[in-house]
């Protein structure tokens, strides 16, 4: 047994062999600090805490990192276990090893509980993310391998909580970045304590075979190698058998027996140059046949975590399949190391570019050179994993929330649910309450507090959210809680610009022309259009403009009709006082009509629409027939007003409430045609006292009758009074004024 300074000094010769001109005097004083602090810690199986430190920057130093992530793995455990602050460490040895040592620190507060796919990929990228340094990551997989390693003396649910978190936090991890051999043996171990039985099966299957097919191994081992050597190709065979935990899967998950698993053994050639992994190939193939379709070239087309290799399956002379593997030194290298293989070709470069960012030249050189899609790929989301534009936190329950980076407390809200953001009330991190523009940060537990009387969002939380869905649910709230603020907005926005194209808002909402103009505008109601335009989402003068396209329409349909009938009435003398006749200064009239800044004119009354007082009505100055009247609401005052030719003409005008006179109108009945139908409608006005004119009956094919009548009324109380008596004849089943 060595003791632990005869380990660091093992360390510090083999740093010795790749980073010969460094300073290793910094290297025992972060080792001499460790011991002191770890000074009376035991681990688990009895020995010195320190092993462990010491244990892990041996595998830091395997990776061949530099001196700095050398010295965290020695001290990456001080922070959390002994009372050296950060501070402390960045004085004595420099920032670069405490950040180090403090990004482990955090990663290793990371709680990781069983969950969800989707929740473990947003846990790996939270590590990622939280890493900022890819140095970070590499330590903290040495540490657990480490850990997994001397798991033996953890109580049993200890060890099954830490390899579930290997076997999905850390082994991923560690194939995204390329590092076959930590992921390996990270996956072997964690099954050793998951399946402790099937893992047993495997390996003791494997024994039994690997004792049976020895000779075969070595048989084929030497058949290769000699036939290399003839070629004259310098290459190195070796003879492998796949992992248990590659095997375990392949059996579980495609069900499969150990026996139908095709290749369990495997032969590795590594030449000096890829020309020569072509040439291997070509001799493997003339010695073997090979298995269709299992030929994969992975130098040409590298997998996204950089690795490279030929791989084909052939048929062994005893009738047995196995996988030959072809690459280069540097791919080996790359294929069992990954993104720390960099450290090994930055040797030699100016100081000052450690860390970060700069881990990824390199790799960016090796794919530049490739122009592969894939591995340009890979590189984009390794930058994105590593320097986030995310921000990863906790939920209370531990479920991981994916952010945009500066996301604040209000995007957290909002991502929980919408009811949780507009309730907000108050927001904690790490348990302390927070302003709502604090910014998140990856591994921070936050907690919304919020409540049933909440006032909702505010105007200002539009601006501190940093996600489009925390915006938009924002936006929503306002849209929903402010309708009758936004109807109110709108309408007053609406009915400025209809005023301003020369439309008065009683001729849109009228019945005959409502429905046309909605259906245009494609709003249910107009309540709908303000409140759109209120909230934004429609404008005022498109929604006029659109308004009159459609008048226009109709307009085209009934402009004849207009010129017709509005004429029909004879003229009745009006004499209006000269001057702008004002509300409460108006002079009586013959017609019982007063037409605004006009002075001696002629009213008659629109036959299409026959107005009587208690309308709304408007007046159209004819060419020499005077001013006619119809009702606001008829449908071709309706069409002519929006004609641009003919708007000017409409004035207005009112009832002289004054007036004794009578009016005629029009009313007209549709029903059920029977015997007497007729006989009846002049029964029940007789009855009402009304002035019949003229009273037509027409049947029509299909079983019912249509009856128009003229009647003499005082106003629009008689009108309605007797439609009403009308409507109640037996078979009537509408009774409508005449318009249009
Ligand atoms: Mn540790």
């Amino acid at each position: 047994m060595l003791t632990m300074d005869q380990r660091f000094e093992r360390l510090e010769e083999k740093i010795k062999t790749y980073l010969p001109a460094s300073d290793t005097k910094r290297l025992r004083d972060a080792y001499e600090c460790a011991t002191k602090q770890h000074e009376g810690q035991l681990r688990k199986d009895g020995s010195p805490f320190i092993s462990h430190p010491l244990a892990v920057a041996d595998l830091v130093a395997d990776l061949g990192l530099d001196i700095e992530s050398v010295m965290a793995a020695l001290l990456h455990d001080c922070v959390e276990d002994t009372d050296i602050s950060h501070e402390e460490l960045k004085h004595l040895f420099g920032p670069t090893v405490a950040d180090l040592v403090d990004g482990v620190t955090k990663l290793t507060r990371v709680q990781y509980t069983s969950k969800e796919e989707e929740q473990v990929e947003n846990l790996r990228k939270m590590l990622m993310a939280m890493a900022k340094d890819i140095r970070v990551i590499l330590i903290k997989i040495c540490d657990r391998v480490h850990n997994i390693r001397t798991m033996e003396y953890q109580s049993e649910r200890k060890q099954r909580e830490k390899s579930l978190e290997t076997l999905e936090i850390y082994a991923p991890i560690a194939h995204r970045l390329g590092m076959q051999r930590m992921k390996w043996e990270m996956e072997d171990l964690s099954l050793k304590y998951l399946d402790p039985i099937a893992y047993q099966e495997i390996s003791e299957e494997l024994a039994k075979q690997a004792q049976q097919k020895e000779a075969f191994m070595l048989a084929t081992q030497h058949a290769i190698q000699g036939r290399l050597e003839e070629e004259g190709i310098r290459g190195t065979v070796y003879g492998r058998i796949k992992h248990i935990y590659s095997i375990y899967r392949k059996m579980y998950i495609q069900n499969k027996t150990l026996s139908e698993i095709f290749d369990l053994y495997a032969f590795r050639v590594i030449v000096d140059d890829m020309p020569s992994c072509y040439n291997v190939l070509g001799v493997i193939h003339d010695m073997y046949k090979p298995v269709l379709g299992r030929f994969k070239d992975y130098i040409g087309t590298p997998k996204p975590n950089l690795y490279q290799s030929l791989h084909t399956t052939v048929i062994g002379s005893s009738g047995m399949p196995f996988e030959v593997q072809i690459r280069t030194w540097e791919m080996h290298h790359t294929a069992e190391y990954g993104v720390a293989a960099h450290w090994k070709y930055k040797q030699g470069l100016p100081t000052g570019q450690e860390g970060g960012d700069d881990a990824f030249s390199w790799v960016r050189q090796l794919l530049e050179s490739q122009q592969d899609t894939d591995a340009e790929e890979y590189v984009r989301t390794l930058k994105v994993d590593l320097f986030a534009d995310e921000v990863f936190v906790f939920t209370p329950r531990g479920d991981v929330i994916n952010l945009p980076a500066g996301a604040t407390p209000i995007d957290f809200a909002y991502h929980i649910h919408s009811a949780v953001g507009n309730g907000m009330v108050a927001a904690k991190v790490n348990g302390r309450i927070v302003n709502f523009d604090y910014r998140l940060n990856s591994g921070e537990i936050v907690e919304v507090v919020t409540s049933k009387t909440a006032r909702g969002p505010s105007r200002d939380w539009m601006k501190l959210a940093k996600s489009n869905e925390a915006r938009t649910k924002i936006r929503q709230w306002f849209k929903r809680e402010r309708r009758e603020e936004n109807i109110a907005h709108g309408r007053a926005m609406f009915e400025s610009e209809i005023k301003h194209q020369g439309i008065s808002i009683a001729l849109i909402s009228s019945e005959e022309v409502l429905p046309h103009v909605l259906k245009k505008l494609r709003f249910g109601a107009l309540e709908e259009m303000y409140a759109a335009i209120g909230y934004g989402g429609a404008s005022a003068q498109k929604c006029a403009n659109r308004v009159k396209e459609e008048l226009v329409h109709l307009n085209r349909i009934q402009t004849e009709k207009v010129a017709e009938k509005a004429m029909d009435l004879p003229p009745t003398h009006v004499q209006v006082e000269a001057g702008v006749a004002q509300a409460g200064n108006r002079k009586k009239s013959t017609s019982g009509v007063i037409v605004e800044d006009m002075t001696d004119c002629m009213v008659k009354f629109a036959k299409c629409c026959t107005p009587v007082p208690g309308d709304d009505i408007v007046g159209f100055i004819t060419r020499g027939y005077g001013v006619s009247v119809h009702r606001q609401d008829c449908p071709n005052a309706i069409a002519s007003r929006a004609k641009p030719q003919e708007k000017d003409r409409w004035i207005t005008v009112s009832w002289d409430d004054a007036s004794q006179n009578t009016y005629k109108t029009a009313l007209e009945l549709t029903g059920k045609d029977r015997d007497g139908l007729t006989l009846d409608v002049a029964m029940v006005l007789s009855t009402a006292k009304m002035r019949l004119i003229s009273l037509a009956a027409n049947s029509l094919p299909d079983g019912y009758a249509k009856i128009s009548v003229v009647l003499e009324v005082k106003g629009s109380a008689d009108v309605i009074s007797v439609m009403n008596k009308l409507n109640q004849i037996s078979g009537v089943y509408q009774v409508s004024r005449m318009s249009g």
